[in-house]
């Protein structure tokens, strides 16, 4: 039995079963059986349930989006963008059914031409900071390719997908084209990840949790997408508007309570703007509001659990030089302010390890082979941010980084029409997009002898 607590309150808000291990080939039978039947079902009847999907979404956003708000402690309005997001990303693969299409390759002798297939079933195994949009990107690419899906949420979050599981109980799809099963990662996840009858697992989740997947995966040649961690770099130079970057980047780093993959949680700053960008940034922190999360006017909840904040507070080593310029709540809650570290050492672990956190460190580099060398001292490749007025810089910057999304005067990472996804250790493959549908198909090549 697990207990799932709200972050903000620590109040218990659910008591949960986990599934058995017994039932887990119950599951993936269900799958199969279903994944068969949608499979044969006429284009049409499966976008019109991708679309009744999106809209059983829309209409129960506000319930939702509380559901998370209390399991996770993020701001109502981020989980009701997130909520409004879902819905879009159903629509959008409902959308994406008849355009996804192969290719005719001129050979001799015949015809020859490429048609995908599905996989058959997916396991998607979510993290706990967007428990909902990262399981709905996956779910709604994997079904609209013909595939069902079974969803292991994180351990302590798994309010809005058994929500969403039960709203869309009444979208009229086959049987077990949609499940979750709950419990711990080693565990049930494991059972997933070897289990012969999965032919594809979605994960989003660590690095060391994404190197012990595909190791198992691998028993099975199962097909892996794996979205992990990051530790991106905002690049700003001098010629930046440093009043808007100062301030669109306390959400970049500090939105979720910086639990985010494609947090900024490295800001580089050019050395002649250093100062001043770090009194434009301070006072913009200053401003946060941190504290309950069903407030409107709450810029950023609570971390999401004890053993978290514990983690995330013990990167604040006694030597760095740490600005902390907002106050967080101090009764029942896993609350944490924002920190921010003043030019620590390149090579101290707050700079070089993931966070996750509220904690941000600000660096100054001298010109753009030295931002580029900062940004790129890492393991991560995921995200990232150039700031600057000369687009032959913001050009030359964004490639040379070695990550696989940037944004130029933006702190935006995901938009669910583009690939999204990281170099280097920071995962493999793509999702969103019509990229993601390559992941859940298998390509048939059709030769007809002429
Ligand atoms: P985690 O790796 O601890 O857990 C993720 C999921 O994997 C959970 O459902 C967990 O139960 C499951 N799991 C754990 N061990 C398993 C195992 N041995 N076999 C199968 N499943 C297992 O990650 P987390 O703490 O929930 O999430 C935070 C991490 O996720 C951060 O590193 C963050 O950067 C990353 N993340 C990446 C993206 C992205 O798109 N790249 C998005 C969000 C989060």
């Amino acid at each position: 039995m697990s207990l799932i607590v709200n972050p903000s309150t620590l109040a218990v808000i659910a008591e949960l079963r986990d599934t058995p291990l017994a039932l887990v080939d119950d599951v993936v039978e269900r799958a199969q059986r279903a994944q068969r039947t949608w499979a044969r079902l006429p284009q049409r009847s499966r976008i019109d349930g991708l679309r009744r999907i999106a809209e059983l979404v829309r209409a129960n956003s506000e319930e939702l989006a509380r559901i998370e708000t209390s399991n996770v402690g993020k701001p109502i309005g981020a989980s009701r963008a997130e909520v409004s997001m879902v819905a879009d990303t159903f629509d959008y693969y409902a959308g994406a059914i008849d355009k996804f299409f192969g290719q005719t390759i001129p050979v001799d002798g015949g015809m020859d031409f490429t048609v995908h297939e599905p996989i058959g079933v997916v396991a998607v195994i979510a993290p706990w900071n967007f428990p909902l949009a990262i399981a709905a990107w996956n779910v709604a690419a994997a079904i609209a390719c013909g595939n069902s899906v079974i969803v292991k949420p994180a351990e302590i979050t798994p309010l809005s997908i058994c929500k969403f599981g039960e709203l869309i109980s009444n979208a009229d799809l086959p049987d077990g084209l949609f499940q979750v099963v709950l419990g711990k990662g080693p565990i049930v996840g494991t059972a997933l990840t070897e289990h012969p009858g999965i032919g594809k697992i979605s994960f989003t989740g660590s690095t060391e949790t994404g190197q012990t997947i595909m190791r198992s995966a691998a028993g099975t040649m199962k097909r892996v997408t794996l979205e992990l961690g990051g530790k991106s770099a905002a690049v700003i130079f001098e010629d930046a508007d440093l009043e808007r970057v100062a301030v669109e980047s306390t959400g970049a780093v500090f939105g979720n309570s910086g639990q985010d993959c494609c947090a900024r949680s490295r800001i580089l700053v050019e050395r002649g703007a250093y100062d001043e960008f770090v009194k434009l940034f301070t006072s913009a922190t200053g401003s946060m509001v941190v504290g309950d999360p069903l407030d409107a006017a709450t810029t950023m909840g609570p971390l999401v659990s004890g053993n978290h904040l514990d983690k995330v507070e013990s990167f604040l080593d006694i030597e760095l030089d740490v600005v902390a310029p907002t106050e967080a709540p101090t009764g029942p809650g896993h609350w944490m302010s924002p920190h921010i570290v003043l030019n620590p050492p390149r090579d101290h672990r707050v700079v070089r390890e993931e966070i996750f956190g509220p904690i941000v460190t600000i660096i100054p580099f001298d010109d753009e082979a030295d931002a580029i060398t900062l940004a790129n001292d890492t393991i991560f490749g995921l995200s990232g941010s150039v700031w600057t007025r000369d687009v032959g810089r913001a050009i030359r910057v964004s490639r040379g980084l070695e990550t696989g999304s940037i944004s130029v005067n933006s702190s935006t990472s995901v938009r669910l029409q583009a690939p999204f996804g990281g170099f280097k250790q920071s995962g493999m493959g793509r999702e969103l997009g019509m990229t993601a549908l390559d992941g859940y198909t298998e390509l048939k090549n059709i030769f007809i002898s002429t």
